[in-house]
């Protein structure tokens, strides 16, 4: 009986050798075969992508990556009226980085598993554009979304807060805008180039004040997804109806299964896994295909 039950250990030693041998075999194959699903990135080197590789002109997806919060207002849209005018001037940009910047960085880092550091710094007073509101925005209502306007409007801030405000380490810049300039519906992000400080900066991010309000706002993150170089998964091509909603079908590629996917409408949405695939943050031996 003794020689028996050294036998029977013998080959369940050499079971479990064969059982891990067997084991690193596959995950060798499922290797190769997910980086055969490795889409190629189409779109061009600076361009967003679904592909591989991402955008190498876009904000880096690893490490510290600093985002300077600029605040607007306008001569015909000045700030501290209405809603806001019992507020004094910084309490009412600290409130709107409350309700629309800081739940960014805790997403964020979350999403990319601790990978991904934003570090925000606000400039906490108004700025006062030195034009009216329609010269900014009036590209929206031709439908441009990357028009000479948000490209004004992101220089014209970065110009007016430079005395006050370093850019040497900026990675992007996020300019909000009034909640008085309420004409503002549409965030924007931006891959035109600013310079300030020695630095330049090629990746931007337009607000209306409206954007991301509310405890799930994922506006913010959502652009800075843009500013890694990810594209919209919602189907852009879908337009409002006559009374201003957009109809389901926009959800209709990745939906709430992607931050990408839900653009601008309040959600739980965490990040799409292939968008972290993109990004570094899930390895190939964490993806099956
Ligand atoms: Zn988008």
């Amino acid at each position: 009986v003794a020689v028996l039950g050294a036998d029977v250990a013998d080959l369940r030693e050499r079971m479990n050798e064969l059982q891990g041998q067997v084991a690193e075999l596959a995950e060798l194959t499922a290797y190769r075969e997910v980086a055969a699903c490795r889409l190629p990135n189409r779109a061009g080197a600076d361009r967003l992508s679904v592909g591989f590789p991402i955008s190498p002109e876009r904000i880096p997806a690893s490490g510290n990556v600093n985002v300077a919060v600029l605040f607007v207002d306008f001569p015909d849209a000045p700030a501290l009226q209405g809603a806001t005018a019992t507020a004094d001037e910084e309490g009412s940009t600290h409130d709107l980085f409350g309700q629309i910047v800081s739940d960014a960085k805790r997403y964020l880092k979350a999403m990319s598993y601790g990978t991904f550091d934003v570090t925000f710094r606000p400039l906490h007073r108004w700025l006062r554009m030195p034009h009216n509101l329609s010269p900014y925005y009036r590209d929206y209502k031709n439908g441009y979304a990357r028009g000479t306007g948000r490209f004004r409007l992101i220089g014209d801030a970065i110009g007016l807060a430079d005395p006050d405000f370093d850019f040497e380490d900026i990675d992007s810049v996020v300019v909000i805008a009034a909640p008085e300039a309420d004409s503002i519906g549409q965030a924007a992000s931006l891959r035109e180039l600013f310079y300030a400080d020695g630095q330049t900066i090629g990746n931007s991010i337009s607000l209306g004040s409206r954007d991301g309000q509310g405890p799930d706002g994922l506006t913010i993150p959502h652009e800075l997804g843009h500013n890694l170089g990810l594209p919209d998964l919602y189907d852009t091509s879908v337009s409002r109806d006559s009374e201003g909603h957009l109809p389901d079908e926009v959800d209709r590629f990745v939906g709430e299964f992607g931050l990408m996917g839900v653009g601008q409408r309040s959600s739980q949405a965490e990040m799409f896994a292939w968008s972290r695939w993109q990004l570094g943050w899930l390895r190939d031996t964490q993806v099956a295909c």
